[in-house]
């Protein structure tokens, strides 16, 4: 693991934030933290940044690098007034990196920002000022990036760009990319591994299509006639139109759909419906 912070506590005024939490992270692998507001998770971040000292518990970051670790926490604080180039310029001197103009102009191009807009941030959209924020964070090329609820007031193509180059960053720059929400469609795309927080406590973690596929109860199938199915008939089933919300577990799906077939029932779309509650389900401790 690049890194790992393990047993990690902290309470606020006698009230446990975060019980006794490990997380790690690989280089290359995309890692989601999924939880409610207020589940801990900015918390877990400041911790992991070493800008909150921890009650119990160890961090660990295996790199090289001068600068191991680099992030944006509750949106990237940035210099209205001044434009890019001049943020990242004011950020690397504070930073005590390269901050000759060919540097920068290759950060800016990293992270996907023109190089030609001049006016202040202030103009830029939000999905802009998180690009920004994320190329001041690589500044000093950090081995690991922690970005808190990066997709927050993002619109849908500003999720998708955004999704992107944090994809492009793990697999390009081998980073180790830890990343929260509280909408697990927002990270179940694009991570490898997904820990699940649930008041302080990590209550479901592992590989996020195996976390997925194990928690998903419902599947939704389309087709034509497909109210007349007999196969059906041995599962609990709501219709909708040519639609069928199905309960049924992943292991029996490819069964089903070849009986589907079998009875002249070809399948439009077969869509798993995660099962939340279950996914948030605490275990014992
Ligand atoms: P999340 O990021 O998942 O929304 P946070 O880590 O921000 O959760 O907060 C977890 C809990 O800790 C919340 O109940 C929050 O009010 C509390 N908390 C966070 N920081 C402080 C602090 N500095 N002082 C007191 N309580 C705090």
């Amino acid at each position: 693991m690049i890194i790992s912070g393990n047993d990690l506590s902290k309470s606020y005024n006698q009230r446990k934030v975060l019980d006794h939490v490990s997380i790690g992270c690989d280089a290359g692998e995309i890692c989601g933290l999924l939880g409610a507001n207020g589940a801990g998770k900015t918390t877990l971040f400041k911790i992991l940044l070493g800008l909150v000292t921890p009650d119990t518990g160890t961090v660990t970051v295996r790199s090289a690098s001068n600068k191991k670790i680099g992030g944006i926490i509750e949106g990237p604080a940035l210099y209205e007034y001044l434009n890019a180039y001049e943020n990242l310029k004011i950020f690397g001197s504070i930073q005590g990196v390269d901050v000759s103009k060919k540097a920068l102009q290759q950060c800016l191009e990293s992270v996907g920002l023109p190089q030609d807009r001049l006016d202040p941030v202030r103009n830029f959209s939000l999905g802009m000022k998180q690009r920004l924020g994320i190329a001041i964070a690589l500044l000093n090329n950090p081995a690991c990036l922690v970005l808190d609820e990066p997709f927050s007031g993002l619109d849908p193509l500003g999720v998708a760009a955004l999704r992107n180059l944090v994809v492009d960053l793990a697999a390009q720059h081998q980073l180790a990319i830890i990343l929260s929400s509280h909408i697990i469609e927002e990270l179940s795309k694009i991570c490898h591994t997904l820990y699940v927080i649930k008041e302080g406590r990590m209550v479901n973690q592992g590989p996020a299509q195996e976390l997925i596929t194990n928690n998903t109860t419902t599947y939704t199938i389309c087709a034509d006639n497909i109210e007349n199915s007999l196969a059906l008939k041995a599962y609990e089933t709501r219709f909708k139109g040519s639609c069928a919300h199905i309960h049924i577990t992943a292991d029996r799906v490819p069964e089903l759909i070849f009986q589907l077939h079998e009875e002249g029932i070809y399948i439009s779309s077969c869509v798993p419906e995660l099962n939340m509650e279950k996914l948030f389900e605490t275990t014992a401790p």
